[in-house]
């Protein structure tokens, strides 16, 4: 294709935190990326709080493929605030309540298990929790767990893209999209390939809508906590996460079910009752947010080509775990677009029938 501004690569449709990485290490790979997308503050990438949290579930087990991950996401991520000018990546251990002898037995034998010691402490230090919270039956740590702010990292990215020319701000249009034997056509613009990072509005996709998305809603409180002072991460039924100014992100709800993505009354008294059970500290709400999670049943994230129109692809399915999965599965799905290597099964989009 001759070299233009109207000729590329790569058109992606979609910056959340999956088009933002994608775009990243495509560029990285020397290719020509455009974006086309809708910014909408109920995105998921916006109201996350991006845990990294290694040490998961009600049976304390590590998070799938993990030790690769979590070295993957802080390079990344470290690059892109190089790269940005931004702090994005905080290191930040997880205290996790546990609520009775069970549960502290359970965690105290995971900790002694091969490749457990790296990420579990048999001690917690709950440094300004033990004054400002109820104190709980017992306590574990997690460490080398992080909180991503994934929502700047796409602001700033956006920014990036603004100054390069790269990005359209509106909602994708199917009806401008051309599909050539070579390539494709959105209005202007001539690309080989478009890649769908739409998120859980990627269920109205004509050509994707064929996957199985699920999509969980989940609703938080930002809250100014005076004098808390809390460095780690609590979850005692809902997480506290620390943010900036003695802001601190309180959530989530979970739910398949749902009218739309508004925040609701109900998520609202949820997670005020859950914050007031464990804190011992005046607190006032300045947010009360929602989004869609694009939660799929497998929990494996959509990677592939389309099976009879190769021009047009997707990355997809990042769940309940964008800031972990994001990094590495958007490398990896950068490496099968341009050198064509292999994806992995467990993410495959042909793992689904047409
Ligand atoms: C309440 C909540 C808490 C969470 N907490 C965590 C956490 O602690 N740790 C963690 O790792 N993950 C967490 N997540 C999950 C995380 O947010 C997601 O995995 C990740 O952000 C998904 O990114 P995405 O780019 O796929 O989707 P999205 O963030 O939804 O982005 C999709 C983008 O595409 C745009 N778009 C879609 N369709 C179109 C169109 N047709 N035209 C133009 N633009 C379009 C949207 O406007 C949006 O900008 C949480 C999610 C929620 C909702």
């Amino acid at each position: 294709m001759a070299e233009s501004n109207n000729h590329i690569d790569f058109l992606l449709i979609g910056q959340g935190l999956a088009g933002t990485l994608l775009a990243y290490f495509l560029a990285q790979a020397g290719k020509r990326v455009h974006v086309v997308d809708q910014y909408n503050k109920r995105a998921a990438t916006q109201v996350a709080a991006g845990i990294i949290n290694p040490i998961t579930g009600r049976r304390y087990v590590k998070s799938w493929r993990v030790d690769e991950l979590i070295p993957f996401a802080r390079e990344t991520y470290h690059a892109l605030e190089s790269k940005l000018d931004i702090a994005i990546y905080h290191e930040r251990n997880i205290l996790r309540t546990l609520f009775n002898s069970r549960e502290e037995n359970d965690w105290m034998a995971r900790t002694g298990e091969e490749g457990y010691e790296h990420y579990m402490l048999d001690r917690a230090g709950l440094k300004a929790y033990a004054e400002k919270t109820v104190p709980a039956y017992s306590y574990g740590e997690v460490r080398h767990s992080a909180q991503v702010d994934v929502g700047k990292l796409a602001d700033a990215y956006r920014a990036h893209l603004r100054e390069q020319n790269a990005i359209t701000e509106e909602r994708f249009d199917f009806e401008k999209l051309e599909i050539q034997e070579e390539g494709l056509r959105y209005g202007e613009l001539e690309a080989r390939t478009a890649v769908f990072c739409e998120g859980y509005r990627a269920k109205d996709n004509p050509f994707f809508n064929y996957l199985p998305f699920g999509g969980a809603k989940g609703e938080v409180l930002i809250v100014r906590i005076p004098e808390a002072g809390f460095e780690k991460i609590l979850k005692h039924r809902v997480f506290i996460v620390p943010l900036q100014d003695s802001l601190y992100w309180i959530g989530s709800t979970y739910n398949w079910k749902y009218e739309d993505d508004s925040p609701t009354t109900e998520g609202r008294d949820y997670l005020e009752a859950r914050l007031r059970d464990v804190l011992e500290a005046p607190f006032e709400i300045v947010e009360h947010r929602a989004a869609i999670r694009p939660a799929v049943k497998d929990r494996r994230p959509f990677l592939g080509r389309h099976p009879e129109l190769p021009q047009l692809a997707i990355f997809n399915g990042l769940g309940t775990k964008g800031a972990s999965l994001g990094p590495f599965w958007a490398r990896r799905m950068a490496d099968f677009l341009t050198e064509n290597v292999k994806l992995e099964e467990a993410v495959d989009i042909g793992r689904f029938e047409r």
